[in-house]
């Protein structure tokens, strides 16, 4: 039985309804469960598919904030990049991150061991309950000899060594925000995907009544409420409107992340200075240069970011051919040696943030802090709106939104009761246990509930795609117990299949054919379902390999 249940939704008046599943919205959700307010959360789309999906996969502890002296930013970095850290940690790994240094001043090697002995400071707890093998290390100094190693032909005469630190690395960004997810229904919340919040009204009896379309069956669902979170991310001023408030003030920038199949640099996510002049505003250290980072994943790498100003709409956002060649050459006008190609690159990522203005030597300042405000309007009291811009620290405005409820009205279930463990039992048996280590690195402890999927699969042949090790018995569990509707929650969003590079149309069908036994999809729906997905890679090169 799919815990997908729109009606489950309506059923009870509840504390707080939460709009919008991505990194922001589904962290809100489970501390709002976990503290005992009766919480609803929607997502219009699939969870996390939209800008927490693009992320540079990158859960920063702040070094950089030391830039603006902004301890208190760093400190609620470190404290939401560990509490994701314990949440999965089967998604996630240490990343050593180096930058190269040449020159003297804030490049020198003097400045840059005083930066990192603060970072370790200030982040003295930043291992704490973590399990050993993701438990992240002192920064330090190496040298010109190692630093050339690590970035061969790197061009710098001046060069006299490197700077390392370690930041973590989500393994799946979607999976991590799809763990929140599934956290707080555990913790009692009700949660859909395809669910779409399009009208809200304040009834007699003082509470919302918001108007929620099942975007698959297209049947609408009214949902009482007395608070709202509207966590929309780049919709949040279109998702509610409150009367007043109807001016769009925002500013958005598109920012865009490159994946290339060539591993460019081996252990280390290297971040190398942009060549065109960035004065960042707001440092009290300027450093003159936008960094970018090349991050390896999944044997491949990812690059970002690149800014650019943007009016399109979230749901008509477009990356064309140009933008992903303009960064490419800018790849290699920062790193000539990359010699990266358009045909390197195999996926992109790209995301609409908030941006603060624009510079008069045309440099795109973006917002620093994300923040949430309650809506003033009083028709529209116990609104509040959240404008978020990074992934690591969303469930730092989690904990402040549920102190902010907390002053307002106190919870009146249980705290930290949950409800439904999600966690089942059961045991391996001996033809099950190869398969173990696979769903683990995939599930975490999740992959004990898989067991009971194999043991009613009855079909000899147990793969969907072997190569791929993609199970039938995974996909099944996926379905049911975890809301995948359509082929590209299962490829992008649950299993990371899709997420470095297309598949390929002949793993794609038979997934499909797989998911149409259990959802019953007739031909045309399979076929669409396969062309959606194909359409996410549409302005790259990849024609061959989709057809494979
Ligand atoms: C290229 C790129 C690289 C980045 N790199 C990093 C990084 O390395 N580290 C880092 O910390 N951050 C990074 N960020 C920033 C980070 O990804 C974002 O700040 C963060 O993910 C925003 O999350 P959100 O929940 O606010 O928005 P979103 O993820 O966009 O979530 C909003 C959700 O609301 C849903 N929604 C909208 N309207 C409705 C409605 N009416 N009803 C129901 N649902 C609705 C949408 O479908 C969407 O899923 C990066 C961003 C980009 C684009």
């Amino acid at each position: 039985m799919t815990i997908r249940d729109l009606t489950k939704l309506s059923s009870d008046i509840i504390d707080v309804l939460v709009i919008g599943a991505g990194a922001h919205g589904a962290t809100i959700a489970y501390h709002v469960a976990k503290a005992g307010y009766r919480t609803a959360l929607v997502e219009k789309n699939d969870f996390c598919g939209a800008t927490s999906a693009s992320s540079l996969k990158i859960l920063h502890g702040g070094l950089r904030y030391l830039q603006h002296l902004n301890i208190k930013r760093m400190r609620h970095s470190i404290a939401a990049r560990r509490e994701m850290m314990q949440l999965a940690p089967y998604l996630v790994e240490p990343l050593a991150c180096m930058m190269p240094l040449s020159g003297k001043g804030l490049r020198g090697k003097r400045v840059m061991q005083a930066a990192l002995f603060l970072n370790d400071c200030i982040g003295w707890d930043r291992n704490q309950d973590l399990p050993v093998d993701i438990r992240l290390p002192r920064g330090h100094i190496v040298s010109e000899k190692k630093c050339r190693e690590t970035i061969p032909d790197i061009d710098s005469e001046e060069l006299h060594g490197g700077c390392v630190w370690y930041d973590g690395l989500a393994l799946d960004t979607e999976r991590l925000i799809l763990e929140y997810v599934l956290g707080s229904i555990s913790y009692g919340a009700k949660a859909a995907n395809y669910a779409e919040a399009k009208a809200v009204e304040k009834g007699d009896d003082d509470l919302y009544q918001v108007t929620i379309q099942d975007r698959l069956s297209k049947e609408t669902h009214q949902v009482k409420t007395r608070f709202i979170v509207n966590a929309s991310g780049p919709w949040f001023e279109k998702s509610i409107q409150a009367p007043g408030e109807k001016d769009k003030k925002q500013k958005w920038a598109l920012a865009l992340n490159i994946v290339s199949k060539k591993k460019i640099f081996e252990k280390y996510a290297v971040a190398l200075e942009g060549h065109t002049q960035y004065e960042d505003k707001d440092a009290i250290i300027k450093r003159g240069k936008r960094l970018y980072f090349f991050v390896p994943w999944r044997g491949h790498t990812m690059i970002g970011t690149e800014y650019m100003e943007s009016v399109a709409d979230p749901d008509c956002l477009q990356v064309k051919r140009e933008m992903i060649q303009n960064m490419v050459d800018g790849v290699n006008a920062i790193y000539p040696p990359a010699q990266l190609k358009y045909e390197d690159i195999s996926f992109f990522h790209a995301g609409l943030l908030p941006m603060h203005s624009r510079s008069e030597e045309n440099n795109i300042q973006m917002e620093k802090n994300s923040t949430f405000f309650a809506h003033t309007d009083d028709g529209f009291s116990r609104v509040i709106s959240v404008k978020g811009v990074k992934y690591t620290t969303a469930p730092y405005i989690a904990h402040e939104i549920v102190e902010f409820l907390k002053k307002e009205c106190q919870p009146e279930l249980g705290i930290g009761k949950l409800e439904n463990s999600s966690v089942a039992d059961g045991q391996w048996s001996s033809e099950q246990l190869p398969y173990k280590d696979i769903l683990e690195r995939k599930y975490g402890q999740r992959a004990i509930q898989i067991l009971s999927f194999m043991q009613k699969e009855q079909d000899s042949d147990i793969w969907i795609d072997e190569e791929s090790e993609l199970l039938k018995a995974e996909v099944s569990y996926l379905i049911n117990e975890e809301m995948a509707c359509k082929l590209s929650d299962v490829v992008l969003r649950r299993t990371g299949l899709g997420t470095a590079e297309c598949p390929g149309r002949k793993v794609l069908e038979k997934l499909a054919d797989y998911m149409s036994g259990v959802l019953a999809w007739d031909e045309t729906r399979k076929e669409q379902e396969v062309n959606d997905v194909l359409h996410r890679y549409a302005p790259l090169v990849f024609q061959d390999v989709c057809n494979e």
